[in-house]
């Protein structure tokens, strides 16, 4: 990704401070644990600089964060911004009325759910996460977002793992944006 005010080095930093776990939560998958970027403070500032970057100067009046890694980098955005925060979760962890889909995942069934009363008709939104992968979650999380009516300005993450192709699982409509890509 260009970017104007962060530079290579910083983004070299960023993609240092991520540690790769082999086989973890099962054989086969490299997880990329972001644990170490978010203890070192300048590295998060940067981060969530450069998730501010992928909105190219377009405004938004919310911020929605996926359960759970999605929240810490949504949470810290909407600060930076001014904006609110509004969190996509596991089914059954929103105490109030809710919309849910279920999606499928490589082994199984997943489903997250939205507060019916969160986004209002037209509100503009920017939707964030640490990682794409299949694609998944964040295409029904957009689903969520746009049957309440919100119009989704970008869809960014830290990370996409390109070679599991996740953003065919979105429309042509819907901006997505990686800030690190392998
Ligand atoms: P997916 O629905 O396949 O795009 O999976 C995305 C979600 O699973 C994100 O919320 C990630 O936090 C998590 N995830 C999937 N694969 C990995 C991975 N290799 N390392 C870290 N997190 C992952």
């Amino acid at each position: 990704m260009e970017c104007a005010s962060v530079n290579k080095k910083s983004i070299d930093r960023i993609e240092g401070a991520i540690r790769e776990v082999h086989d973890f939560p099962k054989p086969g998958i490299v997880f990329k644990d972001i644990t170490p970027l978010l203890a070192d403070g300048e590295l998060l500032r940067l981060t969530t600089q450069m998730f501010q970057e992928t909105l190219e100067g377009s405004e938004v009046d919310k911020v929605i964060g996926i359960d759970a890694r999605g929240f810490i980098f949504g949470a810290a955005l909407a600060d930076r911004i001014g904006a609110g925060f509004i969190p996509i979760r596991k089914k059954g962890k929103l105490p109030g009325e809710t919309s849910g889909v279920a999606y499928s995942l490589e082994y199984g069934e997943a489903h997250v759910e939205i507060h019916k009363d969160a986004v209002r008709e037209g509100e503009r939104v920017i939707l964030v996460d640490d990682l794409l992968a299949t694609g998944g979650t964040a295409g029904a999380a957009v689903k969520l977002i746009k049957d309440l009516g919100g119009q989704i300005v970008c869809v960014s993450f830290l990370i996409e793992l390109e070679f599991l192709g996740g953003r065919k699982n979105f429309d042509s409509d819907v901006r997505v944006e990686a800030i690190l890509t392998y």
